[in-house]
């Protein structure tokens, strides 16, 4: 593969999207985005600063805010900085998880990351995954994939990763969590969660990681 491409990776929550993307990061060496990331990011400056309330935005509040809205994402570690601060743990505690849909729902902060995102494709190409990375933010990128998984084996997979990182939760708050996210993002009407029509649908149900890796990487190589 040319190092100077794109490649988009959509789908469902926990069906191990940022996992291949990492991989895929490292073996083409390009940047990767978890663009989910700059999404709880700006959730967790809507809740700090009390712009949420009743799932309603303050959108006026929200915008004049904006200015002073910076994020970042360091390449080597993948950590998230909002204003300066590292919020890689906070962003996934089950306040954001439960907000963020709603957040991310809005036209003014997918506007905001819409620029932001496109920013950080530079000439080195990247992979980013997310919700509408294939469709919306890189609609020609190099190579489109949507991730699929059957709904228990997601929260199966999430939950593990949330208890060994030493997160109070239950498979049914994961599972709730996780069907929950995934019908407001497909119903939205900015940018839903769908597959890109030239997106290759990838179902990791049954596969191991290293399984779906070879994969992808073939489909690149071939391309
Ligand atoms: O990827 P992750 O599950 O951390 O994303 C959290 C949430 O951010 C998603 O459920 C979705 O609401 C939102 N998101 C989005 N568009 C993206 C990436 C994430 O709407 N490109």
């Amino acid at each position: 593969m040319n190092s100077s491409k794109v490649i988009a990776i959509d789908g469902y929550a926990s069906s191990g999207k940022s996992t291949l993307a990492k991989m895929l990061s490292r073996h083409y060496r390009i940047p990767f985005i978890d663009s989910g990331a700059l999404y709880r990011g700006v959730t967790l400056f809507v809740l700090e600063k009390g712009f949420l309330k009743d799932n309603e935005l303050d959108t006026k509040a929200f915008s004049s805010a904006l200015n002073g809205l910076s994020l970042s994402i360091e390449p080597e570690t993948g950590d998230l900085h909002l204003n300066g601060k590292n919020v890689s743990q906070k962003i996934r505690l089950p306040l954001v998880s439960d907000h963020v849909s709603i957040v991310a729902s809005l036209s003014v902060v997918r506007d905001f990351l819409l620029h932001q995102q496109r920013q950080m494709a530079n000439e080195c190409g990247l992979v980013m995954d997310g919700r509408d990375i294939g469709t919306v933010v890189f609609p020609n990128a190099d190579h489109k994939f949507f991730f699929t998984a059957r709904a228990e084996v997601r929260a199966k997979r999430r939950y593990q990763e949330l208890k060994s990182q030493g997160q109070d939760t239950t498979l049914e708050k994961v599972w709730n969590n996780l069907t929950h996210r995934d019908k407001i993002d497909s119903s939205r009407k900015v940018a839903p969660l769908r597959k890109a029509d030239d997106a290759i649908e990838i179902d990791t149900s049954e596969v191991t990681t290293k399984q779906v890796f070879a994969n992808l990487v073939e489909k690149i190589d071939a391309k």
